[in-house]
């Protein structure tokens, strides 16, 4: 009965869906607390903020009031809009409220990619980056580094040399943590055609937007006489990443209107909202974030590369590593240890894994598992 279903299922899937590679999130947290009593758990999985959540924001989670739960939120994100507005110098009718910045990279591709379209992004690539477009039956190609992580603009000019709908890049990379600086940016907006639709997910934008090489994309970007859209979100360096709020700033409304044609109206619950702009009012939570990632990085890539690792040189707060060993072994090795990384299992990566940056004492208890495993595997 079971497997009748299960058979009708697949019959009736859309065959680009029944193909689609699943997104890891990583191993469940409970799990492997109950798997290492008495270990204290490491999630170091999913590059949320170590220093939790704004305080502006929490207080008003503390002071809200559950009556209004019972009316619908705002489909528009008005406030929120507008104070993203003032803070951008941008007019709200450029700028969409996503569920997530996912929940926009989703809107898209809905709103914008048909079978056999072809979509450049960067390899290794955010997981989404490739299934949405996959889900859409769109034609993913994917642009590799030079061996040290630096950007290879020869296979970049190739890549956008044929025709393509959209090119997708995150910028700091995840999962590199990189950055393309403004000449690199520059040079790949040049050598994508005038009909490309470029989409800039910098969901890490907040991390390096002090340093004097990261572009000012809008600057760049607004020069641009073509649609484009930059993405950022409140679940890194506002620490919001259980509320799902991420934004776009758009080239046009004409873009915006496009997206809110395949949107559901009320995406942005109205916790997420109030909070969202609460946080927006508190840039010290962001400036300490940064702060803490700047200060903590340096010493984890010096103590890895001393060890033997090759890390990619990143701006954020989370390093891709290289452990020369099988990842997925190495992972587990660690999640025996109650530490959970994220394996990568991209082709060509299989041997590197992803970490949000921690505590310094807690790096260290990485670096010791890392080690530990790669003396067990090689
Ligand atoms: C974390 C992340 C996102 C998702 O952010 P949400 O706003 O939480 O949906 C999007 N893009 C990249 C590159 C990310 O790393």
């Amino acid at each position: 009965m079971t497997r009748d279903r299960s058979a009708a299922v697949l019959k009736l899937l859309r065959p680009s869906v029944q193909a689609l590679p699943l997104y890891d999130p990583g191993a469940d947290p409970e799990q492997v607390a109950q798997h290492c009593a008495g270990q204290p758990l490491l999630k170091l999985s999913n590059n949320e903020n170590p220093l939790g959540v704004a305080p502006a924001a929490l207080a008003v989670l503390r002071d809200y009031r559950p009556e209004l739960l019972g009316l619908y939120p705002d489909p528009a994100c008005l406030a929120l809009r507008h104070a993203l507005g003032e803070r951008l110098d941008t007019h709200p009718s450029q700028l969409i409220i996503g569920n997530g910045s996912e929940n926009l990279l989703e809107l898209l591709c809905l709103a914008f990619l048909d079978p056999g379209d072809r979509v450049v992004t960067q390899s290794p690539c955010f997981g989404l980056h490739e299934i949405f477009p996959l889900m859409m039956a769109a034609q993913v190609t994917k642009v590799a580094p030079h061996p040290d992580f630096s950007c290879n603009l020869g296979a970049w000019r190739s890549a956008l040399a044929g025709p393509s709908k959209m090119l997708l890049i995150s910028n700091p990379s995840n999962p590199l943590g990189t950055i393309f600086d403004q000449q690199a940016l520059a040079q790949l907006i040049g050598a994508a055609a005038s009909d490309t639709l470029l989409v800039i997910d910098e969901a890490y934008y907040e991390y390096a937007c002090a340093d004097p090489d990261f572009p000012e994309v809008l600057g760049l970007l607004r020069a641009q006489h073509r649609p484009w859209i930059v993405l950022r979100t409140f679940s890194k360096a506002y620490g919001l990443a259980g509320l799902r709020v991420g934004y776009g700033i758009a080239s046009d409304a004409s873009l915006v209107a496009a997206l809110d044609r395949v949107r559901t109206p009320y995406n942005i619950n109205q916790l997420a909202q109030q909070a969202a702009l609460a946080a927006l009012g508190d840039p010290q939570h962001v400036a300490r974030s940064r702060a803490f990632a700047a200060q903590v990085r340096a010493p984890m890539i010096e103590a890895l590369g001393a060890a033997g690792f090759r890390v990619a040189p990143s701006r954020t707060h989370f390093l891709f590593i290289d452990t020369g060993v099988d990842a997925q072994e190495v992972n587990r090795r660690l999640l025996a240890q109650a530490m959970i990384i994220k394996a990568w299992r991209e082709p060509g990566y299989e041997t590197c894994i992803r970490m949000t940056l921690a505590q310094p004492d807690d790096n260290a208890r990485v670096l010791a598992g890392l080690q530990q495993a790669v003396q067990a595997l090689r």
